[in-house]
């Protein structure tokens, strides 16, 4: 059954002069970067590991960099870290996991203290918890928040940018891509709605993104409906095939991954519509080159962020469980830092996805694309 958020939309035609193609805090603009060469500018974070869904891509559980796990970072632990990345110019911090941030007592807190660091938290989440009363109850009681829509007023204080899970309209297909919760799509769908009535897709750039990860066999038939939905609505949607870490690992991609010619197929139908409805012009995206997610802003977090999990491993990025850059129980977080393979790609706008090229995504996937415009845009 299909069950749409009841959301209008943002633009007529066009989207405005000066439109910002990107999620608050996300990802840098080669000014950007270049004025801060060499500072960590953004880190992915674990923060606690409960989640009640199931995810089968889940790109947490059966991760390689976190087996046999004997010391879990601890609240003081990553203050500590955001202390010293802060010191190391530190704008932003994404929350992935290792399970559902929102699921956490002390995560609000923890907001809070960002905010006073002056850093922005962008939150990957499912949106299941948002939209349901009682579970706000049971985890934000003790702040005084009691129901979805105040817990949505504290993140608006907080000025964090959601970036929430959206695979399907359908709700049979989502609850099933969540490891089979009956009922998770409409509290979702709730959460949106809430996140909406908030204002938090009225900036530019937007503060709410929808998440549509993984591109699978399963759902690609869809993404471009999700894609052109999201973006009527100044809602930054992020799509691309799948993370080849955690469930994902050892080639257990490339059962769910689409082949070649529809990714391809995909990717340029969603840069042609940028470019019909002004998100994007031809040459800006010849100048920016084809991003790892599809329209979206390319992502430049391997030249300027790290990656630091819940058994205090920093890594490369979250998409990649084996090129580990250090500990932080052994060394400064401006050791490893300096010391990393990202400090060296310090200034690289759009650094493609080399976690996943030649694996989830194909080795001739942008050329393509990008021959795709140059004939058709
Ligand atoms: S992907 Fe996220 S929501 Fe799904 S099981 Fe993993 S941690 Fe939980
Ligand atoms: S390099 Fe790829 S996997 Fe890593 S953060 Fe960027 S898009 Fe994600």
């Amino acid at each position: 059954m299909n069950a749409i958020p009841d959301i209008p939309n943002s633009f007529e035609g066009k989207v405005p002069q000066g439109f910002v193609n990107d999620v608050n805090g996300w990802a840098f603009s080669q000014g950007e970067l270049d004025r801060n060469k060499g500072k960590l500018l953004t880190l992915d974070i674990d923060f606690g590991n409960h989640c009640s869904l199931n995810c089968p891509h889940c790109f947490r559980r059966n991760n390689r960099a976190d087996f046999g796990i004997s010391r879990v970072l601890q609240y003081d632990d990553a203050v500590e870290i955001i202390t010293q990345a802060k010191k190391l110019g530190l704008r932003s911090v994404k929350f992935l996991g290792a399970g559902e941030p929102f699921e956490n007592l002390r995560f609000l807190e923890f907001l809070r203290f960002l905010k006073k660091m002056d850093v922005i938290p962008l939150i990957f989440t499912k949106g299941g918890l948002i939209g349901d009363d009682s579970q706000v109850a049971k985890w934000y009681s003790h702040y005084g928040v009691f129901t979805g829509r105040e817990l949505v007023a504290e993140l608006v204080k907080v000025n964090a940018s959601i970036l929430l899970g959206f695979n399907s309209f359908d709700t049979d297909v989502q609850d099933k891509m969540v490891g089979g919760v009956s009922g998770y799509t409409l509290k979702r769908n709730r959460a949106l709605e809430l996140l909406v009535d908030a204002g938090f897709n009225k900036g530019n750039p937007t503060s709410l993104a929808l998440i549509c990860t993984p591109i699978t066999n399963a759902n690609i038939g869809e993404v471009f409906e999700i894609y052109k939905w999201g973006r009527e609505r100044n809602l930054h949607v992020v799509t691309c095939p799948t993370m080849v870490s955690g469930r994902c690992s050892n080639e257990a991609w490339a059962s769910i991954t689409p082949c070649e010619e529809g990714l391809v197929g995909l990717y340029t139908k969603i840069y042609l519509f940028n470019i019909e409805k002004g998100i994007q012009t031809l040459g800006q995206i010849k100048n920016e080159g084809i991003a790892s997610y599809a329209g979206a802003h390319p992502c430049n977090q391997i030249a300027c962020g790290m990656y630091v999990t819940l058994s205090g491993k920093v890594l490369r990025c979250p998409g990649d469980d084996v090129t580990v850059f250090g500990s932080i129980w052994n060394d400064s977080l401006e050791n490893i830092w300096l010391n990393s393979g990202n400090f060296t790609r310090q200034g690289t706008f759009n650094c493609g996805c080399p976690p996943k090229m030649g694996k989830s995504i194909p080795l001739g996937l942008f050329g393509k694309v990008m021959a795709n415009l140059e004939r058709l845009g």
